[in-house]
C-alpha cells in the first residue's frame, strides 16, 4: 500500500521534560465498568474533556508506552457517536495511552463502505504520527471492562468477544468484526481491508481470511473480560455475503 501524504505531525503533544518517565499502568486498578447510554449533548462532552483536542490525548505526568489510533467508521449515527466519545475518553485515559480517535465519516448517499473507511482512516492516521496500534471500532460498541487493553499484542486481536446484542456470546469462530486491533505493519502486510464490500457486513470476514492467508494467528480476548455494551440503532441493509 503506497501512502505518501504530507505529514501533519502532532501539535497537541504535551511537552515532557527529560525526567518524565514511561507510564506504569497498575492493572489491579482495572475492572468492570458501567456504561451511560442516555442521550448526551456534544457540547456537554466537550466541556467534560477540555484537555482533549481533535480527539487526541496523551498523559501529562508520564510518557505513554503505547500510541494508539482508534478508527471509527461513521455515518448518520450522531447519538451513538456522542455516547461513544464520552465513554471512550474516560476509558482510554485510564489506560494511560497516547491516542487519537479518528471518526471517518462517509458523506453522500451511496451505500456504506466500511472497508474503504478503514483504509482511508489508516492512511489519514499515518499523517498524524507513528502509531504502535490501530484499533478498528464500531461506534455502537462500548467496552464494559477496563482490562480490555487498547494496545496491540503481538498477534492481530479480536477484542469484542462478548457483545450485549448477541447475548454476550460469540456468533461464530471466524468473527473478526466489531472491535479489532492490528499493528500498522500487520495492516499493511494484508494490504488493509477490501474496498469491494458495500452495505452491511463481510468486509470483516474478508479481513479474517486475509490474516489467515498471511499466516497471522489471530488472538481473541476471553469472553469473561471482553464484554461490550451495544447501543441501539436502526437496521442497515445487508449485502447477503455474511455468515
Ligand atoms: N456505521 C455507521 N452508519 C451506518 C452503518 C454503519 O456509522 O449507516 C458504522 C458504525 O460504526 C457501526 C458499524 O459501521 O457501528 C457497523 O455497522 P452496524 O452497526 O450497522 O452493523 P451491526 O454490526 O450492528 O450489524
Ligand atoms: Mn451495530
Amino acid at each position: 500500500m503506497k501512502h505518501r501524504f504530507k505529514r501533519i505531525g502532532n501539535k497537541d503533544m504535551p511537552s515532557y521534560s527529560k525526567n518524565t518517565l514511561i507510564c506504569k499502568l497498575n492493572i489491579t486498578t482495572l475492572g468492570p465498568i458501567l456504561v451511560n447510554k442516555t442521550e448526551l449533548e456534544l457540547k456537554w462532552v466537550e466541556a467534560k474533556y477540555p484537555e482533549i483536542r481533535g480527539g487526541f490525548y496523551a498523559p501529562t505526568n508520564c510518557r505513554a508506552r503505547h500510541k494508539v489510533a482508534v478508527l471509527v467508521p461513521y455515518r448518520n449515527r450522531k447519538r451513538n457517536l456522542i455516547i461513544f466519545l464520552n465513554h471512550m475518553h474516560t476509558f482510554l485515559k485510564k489506560q494511560l495511552l497516547e491516542y487519537r480517535i479518528f471518526v471517518i465519516e462517509q458523506t453522500g448517499t451511496k451505500k456504506f463502505n466500511k472497508g474503504s473507511l478503514y483504509n482511508v482512516g489508516f492512511l489519514e492516521s499515518q499523517r498524524y504520527g507513528d502509531w504502535h496500534c490501530l484499533v478498528f471500532h464500531d461506534v455502537d460498541l462500548l467496552p464494559l471492562d477496563e482490562r480490555i487493553l487498547y494496545s496491540c499484542p503481538r498477534k492481530p486481536t479480536h477484542m469484542s468477544s462478548a457483545v450485549e446484542s448477541n447475548g454476550y456470546r460469540l456468533q461464530y469462530n471466524q468473527l473478526f468484526g466489531g472491535v479489532t486491533a492490528l499493528t500498522p505493519a500487520q495492516f499493511e502486510a494484508v494490504n488493509g481491508y477490501s474496498n469491494l464490500y458495500w452495505d452491511w457486513g463481510a468486509e470483516d470476514d474478508d479481513m479474517f481470511i486475509r490474516l489467515q492467508a498471511s499466516r497471522f494467528p489471530v488472538l481473541r480476548y476471553g469472553q469473561s473480560i471482553a464484554r461490550y455494551a451495544a447501543l441501539p440503532h436502526g437496521n442497515s441493509s445487508r449485502n447477503g455475503m455474511r455468515y
